[in-house]
C-alpha cells in the first residue's frame, strides 16, 4: 500500500491571519504631526518674510526642512508615509514659488530651485527604499518569533496567543475544542535511531498535523514532542475525528525503522473553566489517560462532576457555599507544598506564607512532587498543595490527578496566570480545589489558604450495591 499522500506544509497560510494583527500601522503621534507641519510652515513663512534672501543661493536651503516630514512619516508609516510627505512637500514648495512669482515678491533663482527640488526628490526616494527594507525585515523577524524552526509550525507562544483569544471568544459563546498530541515512546527513536531521525519524525508529524488543520484553526508545536491544535467552532465529535485522522496518517506513514504512533487528549470548552490554562490542563489529563490506556489512542476529557450532584441525583440542587467568605477563625499553621517552575514566584510565595508560620516544601518539578508525595508517610503529607497550572513536562491538573491516585483526600490551590473570568472548576472527587490568579497578593493568598484549610473535603460518592 502506498503511504498516504500528505501535502507539503501550508503553514504560512495556516497562521497568516493570526500574525496579521501584529502589523496594524503604527499611529502617528500628535508630536510628529506638529513637527511635520512646522517643518513645512517655516520655509513658507521665511520665503514671505525674507523673499530676497530665500531666492538667492544659501537662503534657498531653508527648503530642506521640508524633508523632515518624510523622515518622520517613514518611521511611523513606511513607504506610504513617505509618499504622503513627498506629495505634501512638493505641493507646498510649488504653491509657494508660484505665489512668489505671481506677487513679484522676488526674482527666483531657477537653477537653485531645480537643484533643491531634485535633492528633495532623491532623498525622499532614498528614505522610502530604506523604510521598505526595514519594514520587511521587521515583519520577517516578528514572524520568525512565532514559528518553530524545526517544524515550521506556530510555536508555543503563538499557540498560547491564539488560545487566549479563542478562549475569550468561547466565553462569549463560540465553540472551542483543543487537542493535545504527544508522540509515543519518542525517547526510543532518539536513543535507537539518533537525534536526526527524531527530528525527521517531528517534521513528519508536523506535516500530517498541518495537512489536517483547517485554515481558520491553528496547530502548533507546544514543546519537545508535544503539539496542540486549537479548533474553533468545533464540537467534541469532530475534534475526535480530526485527532483520529492525524493518528491514523502518522501510523500509516512509512518510517525506515518502523511505525511511529502518537496519543491525543481532547477537551471541549466549558463554562467555569475561567482560564485557557485550565482548558489545556484538562487536555493534558485526557492525554495522560490515553498514555495510560495503552497509547496510540484518543481520549476525551470528561469534566469532573461535583460530588454533591452525583450523590444527590434527583434531589434539589445543593446550595453552593459562597466562595472567599471571610475567615473568622484564627489562622492555623499547616504543611504547604509549592509546585511551580518559576523559582522567583516560589521564593516569593514562601516568604508570604511564612507570615502565618506555615511549614513549607517546594519544587519546580511536578514529577519530583509526585515521587516525594509517594515517599512521604501519610502523617507528614501536605495539608495544602499550591500548584502552578502550566508547567513544563506536565500540567498541574495531571500532577494532581496522579497525586490523588495515591491519596484522594487533598486540598489544592491552583495558580493560573491567564484568568479571564471566575474559575469554578471542580477537581477530582474528594479533592478540595481552589484557584488564584497571578499575580497573587499577600492578603488574598493567606485568606485563601485559611479558607481551603477550613473547607471539608467533599464526600466521595458511596459505591452503589
Ligand atoms: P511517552 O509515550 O510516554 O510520551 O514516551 P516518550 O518517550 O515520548 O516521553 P518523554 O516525554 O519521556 O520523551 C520525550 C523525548 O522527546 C525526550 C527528548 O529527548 C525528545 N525530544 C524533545 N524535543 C526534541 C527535539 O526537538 N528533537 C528530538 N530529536 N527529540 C526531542
Ligand atoms: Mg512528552
Ligand atoms: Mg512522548
Amino acid at each position: 500500500m502506498d503511504p498516504p499522500r500528505v501535502p507539503r506544509c501550508r503553514s504560512v497560510s495556516n497562521h497568516a491571519a493570526l500574525i496579521h494583527h501584529h502589523h496594524a500601522p503604527a499611529r502617528v503621534p500628535p508630536r510628529a504631526l506638529v513637527i511635520s507641519i512646522a517643518a513645512l510652515v517655516i520655509p513658507v513663512v521665511t520665503v514671505y518674510e525674507l523673499p530676497d534672501w530665500t531666492s538667492n543661493g544659501g537662503g534657498m536651503l531653508i527648503w530642506l526642512t521640508a524633508l523632515i516630514p518624510a523622515f518622520l512619516l517613514a518611521y511611523y508609516r513606511g513607504l506610504q508615509g513617505v509618499a504622503v510627505a513627498l506629495a505634501g512637500g512638493m505641493a507646498v514648495i510649488t504653491a509657494t514659488q508660484v505665489s512668489v512669482v505671481a506677487f513679484e515678491l522676488a526674482d527666483p533663482n531657477w537653477t537653485m530651485l531645480l537643484a533643491i527640488v531634485a535633492a528633495y526628490l532623491a532623498v525622499s526616494v532614498g528614505i522610502a527604499v530604506l523604510a521598505e527594507v526595514l519594514r520587511a525585515e521587521r515583519h520577517a523577524a516578528e514572524e520568525l518569533a512565532l514559528i518553530d524552526r524545526l517544524t515550521g509550525l506556530p510555536n508555543r507562544r503563538h499557540v498560547e496567543d491564539a488560545l487566549e483569544r479563542e478562549f475569550a471568544a468561547a466565553e462569549r459563546g463560540r465553540g472551542l475544542t483543543v487537542v493535545m498530541f504527544d508522540l509515543d515512546h519518542f525517547k526510543r527513536v532518539n536513543d535507537e535511531q539518533g537525534h536526526a531521525s527524531g527530528d525527521m519524525t517531528l517534521q513528519l508529524f508536523a506535516r500530517v498535523l498541518t495537512a489536517n488543520t483547517r485554515k481558520e484553526n491553528i496547530s502548533g508545536r507546544f514543546g519537545g514532542e508535544e503539539f496542540v491544535s486549537v479548533l474553533r467552532d468545533t464540537d467534541t465529535e469532530s475534534a475526535v475525528l480530526f485527532a483520529h485522522r492525524v493518528l491514523d496518517q502518522l501510523r500509516e506513514s512509512h518510517l525506515r525503522w518502523g511505525v511511529q504512533t502518537a496519543s491525543a487528549g481532547v477537551v471541549h470548552y466549558e463554562k467555569g473553566m475561567g482560564s485557557y490554562e485550565v482548558l489545556l490542563g484538562e487536555a493534558d489529563r485526557a492525554l495522560y489517560q490515553a498514555k495510560n490506556g495503552g497509547r496510540d489512542m484518543v481520549c476525551v476529557a470528561v469534566p469532573y462532576k461535583p460530588v454533591a450532584a452525583v450523590a444527590t441525583e434527583g434531589a434539589p440542587p445543593v446550595a453552593v457555599e459562597p466562595r472567599r467568605e471571610a475567615v473568622v477563625m484564627p489562622p492555623v499553621a499547616a504543611r504547604i507544598w509549592i509546585v511551580d517552575d518559576d523559582a522567583t514566584l516560589r521564593s516569593l510565595l514562601k516568604e508570604m506564607l511564612l507570615e502565618d508560620g506555615h511549614v513549607l516544601w517546594d519544587t519546580g518539578d511536578a514529577t519530583e512532587a509526585i515521587a516525594h508525595f509517594a515517599a512521604t508517610p501519610e502523617a507528614e503529607r501536605p495539608d495544602v498543595i499550591l500548584a502552578d497550572v502550566m508547567m513544563p513536562v506536565m500540567t498541574g491538573m495531571r500532577m494532581i490527578d496522579q497525586i490523588a491516585a495515591i491519596s484522594p483526600s487533598l486540598k489544592v490551590i491552583y495558580m493560573s496566570g491567564y484568568v479571564q473570568s471566575v474559575i469554578e472548576w471542580p477537581g477530582p472527587p474528594g479533592v478540595v480545589v481552589s484557584f488564584l490568579g497571578k499575580p497573587i497578593a499577600l492578603e488574598t493568598l493567606l485568606t485563601e489558604v485559611q479558607r481551603v484549610l477550613h473547607t471539608e473535603p467533599p464526600r466521595l460518592p458511596a459505591v452503589p450495591g
